[in-house]
């Protein structure tokens, strides 16, 4: 049964007041506080399983938060927590090279061709770090160029303008950044071509890199329009720029891939014309442990220590736990069916919330890639992140919160996706809408 959770969590009240005490700001990455959402505590969970996580206060709620999109099977999948559990009672790092790298880095060129050769990591934001330097050692330039609203991790280079964490807190640019090193990051609109040609027209020789998240993921879910990633590499390649596509969001979310060899993306798209260079990866891949990974064309990779001069190193990197909950997350996504079921949860969604939201005269936009989707309190269309911030951010608030008393768990912040796991039901989601008709009535 699904306990409605009301505001009934005294004990994440005082956790919070004990955590503001030790940790900086009480949370450990400031996605995680309520301060888009009105402030005040946020919810400590205590336990997962499944489509489920309870509260400190034993409170249930639905999960849609799916820790920020790693957990695509759901918490404690049997699968990879036996696989965990096995590398861990044969110690957790050893500091040599394991016979498991390698059969992870195989499945991830069978799965994501581009990938001639892949180096692990720890998370997304090294994995992106890294692939903007071997593209500056490949090149010998120092520019990159990346999109509004994009979020790549908290690298310097990439903190200018991004999406995701820091537009929720209002910081469009990180404290800490020297100026000289925003100068070398040059910002462009979403499925703008004529923009990134433009200022390709203005910086070319110094650009290194074009870095886009091919299907977004921060800003809300936002597809690139018909002829944008065809126009971005040919302008890039023209340019001897290479193309690196963030997909630490989107690997294996809508099918068991990279998205841009997605077959869901815009009718008429050139597979071949839109290949990267470079690919940078996290999140699902490791199953819910930490993992980063960035790969490539194999002359480009040779750029990196020990055959190249970029360096590039990790004590924690490719250890036996995160790989093994890697493999066997990939292992379960790769059942028949999976994504499937994740479209078809995903639509269910979808047309439940649209509903609910029309029938209440609320104006909803909502982008729907499978199992992944966004909900902006718009009555426009979101193609691009000034569209996503010109949207109703007190509205989501409210609407985030109704849906937390009713055992509801979104990410606080307008910007980030709801992802539905393998775990869920048709009942949850079919409790999920009825929720959500409460809070749209509520709302009013
Ligand atoms: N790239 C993208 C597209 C992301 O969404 C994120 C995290 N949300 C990152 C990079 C950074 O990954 P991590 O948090 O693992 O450092």
């Amino acid at each position: 049964q699904h306990s409605s959770a009301g505001d009934a969590r005294p004990r994440s009240s005082s956790l919070y007041q004990e955590a503001l005490q030790h940790i900086v700001g009480g949370v450990n990455s400031p996605s995680r506080s309520f301060k888009a959402v009105g402030g005040g505590a946020p919810v400590f969970m205590k336990r997962g399983q499944g489509a489920y996580f309870w509260d400190e206060d034993g409170n249930r709620y639905i999960d849609y938060l799916a820790a920020y999109g790693p957990v695509i099977l759901g918490h404690a999948h049997p699968h990879v927590t036996a696989a965990i559990v096995r590398a861990a009672e044969n110690g957790t790092l050893y500091g040599t090279p394991t016979e498991l790298e390698i059969r992870f880095a195989r499945m991830l060129k069978e799965a994501i061709p581009s990938l001639d050769k892949v180096r692990f990591v720890n998370s997304g934001t090294e994995a992106v770090m890294t692939t903007i330097r071997v593209a500056r050692a490949y090149t010998g330039r120092s520019k990159i160029i990346k999109f509004a609203g994009c979020y790549h991790g908290h690298s310097d280079l990439v903190l200018v303008a991004a999406g995701s964490g820091p537009s929720t807190l209002g910081i469009p640019d990180s404290a800490g950044i020297p100026v000289s090193i925003a100068h070398e990051v040059i910002t462009v609109p979403f499925n703008d071509p004529k923009a990134l040609d433009e200022a390709l027209a203005r910086w070319g020789d110094d650009v290194a890199a074009v870095m886009v998240e091919p299907i977004v993921g921060n800003f809300g879910m936002v597809m690139p329009q018909p002829g944008f990633l065809e126009a971005l590499c040919g302008a890039a390649r023209r340019n001897g720029s290479l193309v690196i596509y963030d997909e630490v969001i989107t690997a294996f979310r809508f099918h068991y891939g990279a998205a841009s060899t997605f077959a869901g993306l815009p009718a008429g798209t050139d597979y071949a014309a839109i290949e990267p260079d470079l690919t940078a990866l996290g999140k699902i891949i490791g199953g819910g442990l930490p993992i980063g990974a960035y790969g490539g064309r194999a002359e480009i990779m040779s750029q990196v220590a020990p055959l190249g001069p970029a360096y590039q190193a990790g004590t924690m990197a490719g250890n036996p736990a995160s790989i093994s909950a890697g493999i066997a997350c990939l292992e379960a996504l790769s059942e028949p069916g999976t994504y499937e079921r994740l479209d078809r949860l995903g639509a269910m969604l979808e047309e439940g919330l649209a509903a609910a939201a029309a029938q209440h005269g609320i104006p909803l936009t909502i982008n729907r890639i499978r199992g992944a989707l966004s909900t902006h309190f718009c009555s426009h269309p979101v193609t691009n992140y000034e569209e996503a911030q010109d949207t109703d951010g007190e509205s989501f608030a409210s609407f985030f919160r109704h849906m937390l008393a009713e055992g509801v768990c979104l990410a606080p912040s307008k910007y980030e996706a709801w992802f539905t796991t393998t775990a869920h039901t048709e009942a949850d989601i079919a409790y999920t809408i009825e929720a959500a008709n409460r809070a749209f009535a509520r709302m009013k």
